[in-house]
């Protein structure tokens, strides 16, 4: 996110040079600088005591093929508990454990995208307004599905594995 106007006082910002980072937007009036931005993500890996993978179908997302969970950290919360509400709130399934893998920047959106791999054991999955399908996956079909145009799921699922050793 780039910052134009000041978010609190709605004054358009001026640019004021800051220490080692140059010139940085500034409003005078509340005399706070305006970073630009990413928006905060994160990306899950589910995986279950099985070794299958939790791809969704979502039609906002891509009309033609499978993605992993994702979602946005909400201000207030840590990326851990984004994890485990993201994971809830779209599959129904409980993460047990999680590991950090690696993080992304998703340019076309500006998003900043931690990766995560989510452990669980399988539950019934829920009905989300936001997944219009959902399936446990065995890993070597995964590529099948998965997105690998502008999306992060194929990149987070490979180094998942790489990282899990499967
Ligand atoms: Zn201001």
């Amino acid at each position: 996110m780039k910052f134009k106007y000041c978010p609190i006082c709605g004054k358009r910002l001026s640019e004021k040079s800051i220490g080692d980072e140059g010139l940085v937007k500034f409003c005078l009036t509340c005399n706070r600088p305006y970073f630009d931005m990413p928006a905060s993500c994160v990306e899950v890996l589910v995986i279950n005591e099985h070794n299958q993978i939790l791809l969704l179908k979502q039609e906002y997302i891509s009309k033609t093929h499978w993605t992993i969970v994702s979602g946005y950290v909400k201000n207030g919360e840590t990326i851990e508990e984004t994890v485990m509400r993201e994971v809830l709130e779209e599959t129904g399934q409980k993460v047990e454990r999680m590991k950090y893998v690696e993080s992304y920047y998703f340019k076309p959106k500006q998003l900043i995208m931690s990766g995560f791999i989510a452990f669980v054991q399988s539950k019934p999955f829920n009905d989300s307004n936001e997944v219009d399908d959902i399936m446990w996956c065995e890993i070597d079909e995964v590529n099948k599905y998965i997105a690998r145009v502008d999306n992060m799921s194929g990149i987070h699922f490979d180094n998942s594995m790489r990282l899990l050793n499967l």
